[in-house]
């Protein structure tokens, strides 16, 4: 359930230490199979998602490329592209993955191998429910290893006026984020305020169904540069000032929670499951990556069950 936004900032900076039980890392029990076409690229790609042992962490094979050069899910590895989240180690390379990685993340997947035979994920409808139905499906396993939690230790903050995104530890057990949307200039979008505590519950249910989203002059110009010409109106929410063509709202607040899903997928690639406040005003991917890189250096990782010794 969405929380009030006006809780008083000053509980955030008590993080709770009781005893708890201890978060157990998991996987999937078996493969799970996506397929589909790349929005940028339009070929098509097949996704398949593989249990890993304990500690292995996310990782990304391309079985493409002679050898099958393995990418770890991990923010060392992402370099900076337009509109989307790319990871790139040893030569190969990975595109579009956020929504991917938002889906394993949301379900509190912390190990899993996957393996995909082109550089960039499938599109499918522009949210995580297609992977995040697959991945349900497969089911999910626990293992017999404690994850790794990273522990939000200090407020951290970054950008500017337009456009930032701050860390506090948290209130509760787990991962609360916040994120703020303003396209004043677009009101058939407008400005749209969500806040979640992040369970796979919450994901599945708020945020996984939720689609990205462009304005109309946007879409025109990718078109112009030969990107997504497979990619329709009914695929994608194209915003004009009357609100999506071609096609309905899944929720009201659909883009901002679209956005918070983009940031599930991307502080993923901190490699750990995080306790933490994270707020972000109309900040995306690559404020989401440098905040990750922040809280590596400054929060502190603990075994799940340590946190109460
Ligand atoms: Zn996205």
């Amino acid at each position: 359930m969405p929380r009030h936004a006006d809780r008083k900032s000053a509980t955030r900076n008590t993080p709770d230490l009781r005893p708890r039980p201890p978060v157990m890392q998991q996987t999937l029990s078996k493969p799970a199979v996506v397929s589909g076409l790349g929005y940028w690229s339009g070929r098509e790609v097949r996704v398949e998602f593989c249990p890993a042992p304990p500690d292995a962490g996310i990782s990304f094979v391309r079985t493409d490329i002679a050898g099958s050069p393995r990418i770890p899910a991990r923010i060392e590895h992402r370099i900076e592209t337009p509109l989307r989240t790319t990871l790139t180690y040893g030569g190969a390379r990975v595109e579009m993955i956020e929504h991917v990685l938002a889906a394993v993340a949301g379900l509190g997947i912390d190990n899993c191998e996957i393996r995909v035979n082109q550089v960039e994920m499938p599109g499918l409808d522009g949210s995580a429910l297609p992977f995040v139905e697959a991945l349900l499906a497969a089911g999910i396993t626990a293992l017999d290893t404690p994850a790794v939690e990273l522990l939000v230790r200090e407020p951290a903050r970054l950008g500017d006026d337009q456009a930032w995104i701050e860390a506090r530890p948290a209130s509760g057990q787990g991962l609360s984020l916040r994120y703020r949307l303003d396209y004043r200039d677009l009101p058939s979008i407008g400005q749209q305020t969500i806040e979640f505590d992040i369970t796979p519950e919450v994901f599945c249910r708020e945020l996984a169904p939720c689609r990205t989203f462009i304005r109309k002059a946007e879409a025109e110009w990718l078109r112009q540069q030969g990107f997504a010409k497979n990619v329709t109106t009914a695929d994608v929410l194209v915003f004009d000032e009357d609100g999506p063509i071609d096609n309905e709202l899944r929720f009201e607040d659909e883009c901002a929670r679209h956005k918070m899903l983009d940031l599930v997928g991307d502080l993923s690639l901190i490699g750990h499951r995080i306790v933490g406040w994270i707020n972000s005003h109309c900040g995306g991917h690559r404020l989401n990556g440098e905040l990750v890189k922040i809280l590596l250096q400054e929060g502190q990782k603990l075994h799940s069950r340590r946190r109460s010794a």
